[in-house]
């Protein structure tokens, strides 16, 4: 009989560990409750698609998780796919924060050919309709099959596949509440096919094994009205760079024009991205006017991770426990 394929499982908490005082409770339950081992006893399906190995580095709501989560994560995840008997890596994380992490491991992380999936949950795992068991069963089927190797990060939820450079958490309590931005889904479950080829890489950012080699960066959100003085404060905080969530297609108030012309003359980097939920945000002679330049189709979550990637690479290779 063929073996099996091997699955590693991370388990980190969030909604799909979630436990409520009644199973009709879907909003004040506690992310991260359940220990993993009960999230797989709702699923023994599971044993036929893989063999799992299941590690559970932390437990926690991922409103909580910072840039020492994305690390510690990140270098299990790449211990995983360095053991040759690992054929896909199943990822379980809370649904608020899953954009960052997924972003971050996208820029970060070396799948070594083999699949990554990240899932989570929108109800918690006592809930009379649990979301959790199928987006678990779906993630594990996906990493199990050799057709989701060499795809790079991917994010399995509601019977959609994202890839975790486009992914936007679009809702704050649908079932299906991801989306990716201008890309759409990259494949869908039930059949599982994938369908659509994302754009090449860029090449993996170099990581510090300690959190404080990161370097700060703030997403400041713009409303009509806001004052320029918050990025003043953000800076004398210690922000070294700012990603500013503008309204429309990254469109600086006039107001804001002498702070961030200052911020980007003494070094700071300032970059415009949209409070709009999907489209890009393009180059504008602001940008010769100000220094500042646009994200692209970038969340400002994601402009935020590629901009302190983008200063740690910068700070040079003197920056101590760097691994690629
Ligand atoms: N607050 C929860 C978390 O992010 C929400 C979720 O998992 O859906 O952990």
């Amino acid at each position: 009989m063929t073996p099996l394929p091997s699955v590693t499982l991370i388990a980190t908490g969030g909604t799909i560990a979630g436990a409520a005082a009644s199973d009709t409770d879907t909003t004040t339950y506690t992310a991260g409750a359940l220990p993993v081992a009960t999230l797989l006893e709702a699923v023994p399906q599971l044993a036929s698609i893989a063999t799992l190995q299941v590690e559970q580095p932390f437990s926690i709501d991922s409103k909580d998780a910072d840039e020492r989560c994305w690390l510690t994560l990140r270098r299990r995840a790449a211990e995983a796919l360095a053991r040759q008997e690992t054929d896909g890596l199943v990822i379980l994380h809370g649904t608020d924060t899953l954009e960052e992490t997924a972003y971050f491991l996208a820029r970060t992380l070396d799948p070594c050919g083999k699949a990554v999936v990240l899932t989570g949950a929108m109800r918690p795992a006592t809930a009379l309709s649990a979301d959790g068991p199928m987006n678990l069963l779906d993630a594990v089927s996906v990493a199990a099959d050799p057709g989701a190797c060499g795809k790079g990060v991917l994010v399995c939820f509601d019977r959609k596949l994202y890839d975790a450079r486009s992914l936007r958490k679009r809702h704050t309590s649908a079932l299906d509440a991801f989306d990716g931005g201008e890309c759409g889904p990259c494949g869908h479950l039930a059949p599982l096919r994938f369908e659509r080829c994302s754009e090449p890489a860029r090449p993996l950012a170099a990581v510090p094994d300690d959190a404080s080699g990161l370097p700060r960066v703030e997403v400041l959100y713009v409303a009509a009205g806001s004052r320029p003085d918050l990025l003043t404060c953000a800076i004398q905080a210690g922000a070294r760079g700012l990603v500013l969530a503008l309204p429309g297609n990254g469109s600086l108030p006039d107001v804001w024009h002498p702070a961030v012309r200052a911020a980007t003359a003494s070094g700071v980097p300032v970059v415009r991205a949209s409070r709009c939920a999907s489209g890009r945000v393009s180059p504008h002679p602001v940008d010769a006017r100000t220094g500042t330049r646009p994200c692209g189709a970038c969340s400002p979550a994601a402009a935020r991770i590629d901009l302190m990637l983008e200063l740690l690479a910068a700070s040079g290779p003197s920056a101590s426990g760097q691994t690629p």
